[in-house]
């Protein structure tokens, strides 16, 4: 690895803000973006020459009946692959197929995460640095780089999504009002996968809006959200204008690690760490 990059990894989360137990939830989905000016973060073109394995762990396909396949055998989440594949003729982003079910590992510590496997995994136990409210999290790993313009972006080198079937319960029947559905959030979860933050407007109709009740279901992106994963790949794989540098520009920076997350909590706070230092909070309505 490049010893002027720095490695980074955040956590984006969908978190409840209700828990009650009755009728129907409304959760928020996380913050968007933790960077300053709301740096791109984005696969690059290598490894996007060939579509991404995005492996569902065993225990979700355990859960799938046979009338949740679509007419070519795809179980849910490939259905949602699909989605997001469709969505943008350029680039195959996602395997749709059957090659890639995997193991759930289970693991007890977020970074064990960054194996070699990307994967949709079920959490039992969920993470101590991470709020009980949040339904799933989309944890990936970059390095900072900047294009030819000079713009700052991260390109994405590892991810995963982990849901929290400790604290929160899902269906894949969009009319369980007291379950969130299972395929909106991970079409959500997929947008995030594929870098894309949160939709900003937030009277527009998007399936990556912050928010997400119990009786809601999403399993297409809408134009919103097209328009947001054209922007962020439309340059992609063009003329080799990306190199490598730190975002300062100091080429004479060793290789800095840093890892962080952030979360948005039942109380409507926002966390922002990064090294495990907390490095910022704001509250949903000043935002
Ligand atoms: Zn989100």
């Amino acid at each position: 690895m490049n010893k002027y990059l720095s490695l980074i990894f955040i956590l984006l989360l969908v978190t409840a803000c209700n828990s009650e137990s009755s009728g129907p939830k409304r959760a928020g989905l996380g913050a968007g973006n933790p960077f300053q000016n709301n740096m791109e973060i984005r696969w690059g073109s290598g490894a996007l020459s060939s579509p991404l394995n995005l492996g569902t762990a065993q225990s979700f396909l355990d859960d799938f009946s046979p009338s949740d396949f679509d007419s070519s055998g795809r179980h849910p989440f490939e259905q949602m692959a699909k989605e997001w594949d469709d969505s943008y003729s350029s680039i195959d982003f996602l395997v749709e197929d059957n090659s890639s079910d995997i193991a759930n590992p289970g693991y007890s510590n977020l970074t064990q995460y960054r194996d070699g496997t990307f994967g949709i995994y079920k959490s039992f136990n969920w993470f101590p640095q991470v709020s009980s409210s949040a339904l799933a999290i989309t944890q990936f790993f970059g390095i900072r780089k900047v294009d030819g313009s000079g713009t700052e972006y991260l390109e994405l080198t590892h991810a995963d999504i982990i849901f929290n079937y400790r604290d929160w319960t899902f269906s894949l029947d969009p009319n369980n009002l007291n379950d969130y559905d299972l395929m909106t959030v991970v079409l959500h979860e997929m947008g995030h996968f594929l870098g894309l933050p949160h939709e900003s407007n937030w009277s527009a109709l998007a399936v990556m809006q912050p928010y997400l009740s119990t009786f809601e279901s999403h399993r297409s992106p809408y134009s919103s959200d097209v328009n947001a994963l054209s922007d962020l790949y439309q340059d992609v794989g063009s003329a080799p204008l990306i190199f490598e540098k730190t975002a300062l520009g100091n080429t004479n920076r060793v290789e800095e690690e840093v890892s962080g997350f952030f979360e948005l909590r039942a109380d409507g706070e926002c966390r922002h760490y990064i090294d495990g230092e907390l490095i910022h909070i704001h509250h949903k309505n000043l935002k």
